[in-house]
């Protein structure tokens, strides 16, 4: 720079000197104007040098400067000045090198936060001292049905209105403690809200995070069910036992003929209980998959006749119709007939138990393309629409007055059988006009 400020000075100084000898050479007014001509060339010159060779190029790095400044980390000075404006924008150039790989990882780095953030199944919230959402990421989004952009700088409580996570995020905030607590949101969610300080985040003060525990529960408390269930259904035939032995132990034993009544009702207790465990082993054995399928080629038709000719003398003991419709394509398919027979049997029986006299059930089955369909269909009392979704869980009974003498496991063993054979099952019903419960599966096996 200094040698430049010197330079041009120099020049100029070296034409007002030819100026003056042009001047002394000649004489009178032609020389007054022809220097008065080489100085104004000077000053032009003198602004023409100092703008080119100082001005422009330090415009070119204010202007690079500008541009990164405004986030383009490409911008550099070019063409590079001569000089040692030159060697100054070498200089800034290496520096927006720096600067652009700098941002370029920082940048990187946090796309890699948010996508693990986003991937994650935990709604994750971070709160600024005020207790305003700072950030939210996709999940959040989903627990609070909001865009995370219209969530951001609101207060947590219009999303959140829970007192006791409030107060945690308040304990995490004021005194830098960790809390965890479960809360219930409406529809039997549950949810584990984790919240914790954030130390050294700047204006993320406090982090909370939501674990779904809603299936975690739903699991314990079938689980909590299921002993209680089971405990139930096996006191009911006990205790029916138990009177019977005492009746007998009372004196009946020495009465053949109530004595013969007393023993029948005792086998049949005795039956329940038989029913009702290998209705459970059976549940657990296909839910564990321990006993594999034992899957072959059978004849559709002859499945659903044999099941329907075993179970002809119950309907027409009730006055019950039972009819089998089979589409001619039908042919055979790939199962496990002992076990899909078991399953089938359960839907004729349930259909005759819930079908008043002079009702009438139906058994049919077709091809869907490569689907079989089997339905089981009858006129009978029907479910009511807000059991129908719970109508395959183990235990489930529509209403227990109607005390059917069910344990409630059958239709659950029906849609483990099916769903082992890669099918599905279905109850499609209406209160008082009837039922059809269907299921599909498919006709080859892989
Ligand atoms: P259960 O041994 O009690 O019959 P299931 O699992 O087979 O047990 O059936 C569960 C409940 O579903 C029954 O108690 C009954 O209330 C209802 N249900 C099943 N099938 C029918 C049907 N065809 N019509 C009306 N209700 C039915």
């Amino acid at each position: 720079m200094s040698s430049l400020r010197l330079r041009i000075p120099l020049a100029a100084a070296s034409l007002v000197a030819a100026a003056l000898a042009l001047a002394a050479l000649l004489d009178g007014a032609e020389s007054l104007l022809i220097a008065g001509l080489v100085l104004g060339a000077v000053a032009g010159l003198l602004g023409v040098l100092a703008s080119r060779s100082l001005l422009r190029p330090l415009a070119s790095v204010k202007q690079a400067a500008a541009a990164i400044a405004a986030g383009d980390f490409g911008a550099r000075v070019w063409p590079r000045p001569a000089g040692e404006v030159g060697e100054l924008a070498d200089a800034f150039n290496r520096m927006a090198d720096a600067v652009q790989e700098q941002m370029t990882d920082a940048s990187a780095q946090r796309g890699r936060l948010e996508a693990a953030l986003n991937s994650s199944i935990d709604a994750v919230v971070a709160l600024d001292g005020d207790l305003r959402v700072l950030y939210a990421n996709v999940a959040a989004e989903r627990l609070f049905q909001r865009p995370a952009a219209e969530v951001a700088g609101k207060p947590f409580v219009w999303y959140m209105p829970n007192e006791q996570v409030l107060d945690a995020v308040r304990a995490s905030r004021d005194r830098g403690e960790r809390h965890v607590n479960v809360i219930e949101r409406p529809g039997r969610q549950y949810l584990q809200a984790v919240t914790t300080p954030i130390v050294g985040g700047g204006d993320w003060a406090v982090l909370v995070v939501f674990h779904d525990l809603t299936d975690v529960r739903r699991t314990e408390l079938v689980r909590r069910d299921f002993v209680a269930n089971v405990s139930h259904e096996l006191r009911t035939p006990l205790a029916g036992l138990k009177s019977v032995i005492e009746t007998l132990a009372a004196g009946a034993i020495e009465e053949p003929k109530l004595a013969h009544e007393f023993l029948d009702r005792a086998d049949d207790e005795v039956d329940r209980l038989i029913q009702l465990v290998e209705e459970l082993l059976e549940l657990s054995r296909i839910e564990s998959g321990e006993v594999p399928l034992v899957v072959a080629p059978a004849d559709v038709a002859a499945l659903l006749s044999d099941v329907a000719e075993h179970l002809r003398p119950q309907a027409e003991r009730k006055g019950v119709s039972l009819s089998l419709r089979v589409g001619e394509d039908v042919g055979s398919a790939d199962l496990d007939a002992r076990r899909l027979e078991r399953a089938l049997s359960n839907l004729v029986h349930n259909a005759i138990k819930f079908t008043p006299e002079g009702g009438a059930v139906t058994v049919s089955a077709e091809r869907a393309g490569d689907r079989l369909v089997v339905k089981v269909s009858d006129t009978g009392i029907g479910v009511a629409a807000e059991d129908l979704p719970r109508i395959f869980e183990r235990f489930y009974k529509v209403d227990h007055s109607r005390a059917s003498g069910g344990s409630g496991i059958g239709l659950a063993v029906v849609k483990h059988t099916v769903e082992a054979h890669g099918g599905s099952v279905k109850a499609e019903s209406e209160l008082g006009r009837g039922s059809t419960f269907s299921f599909s599966l498919p006709v080859a096996r892989p």
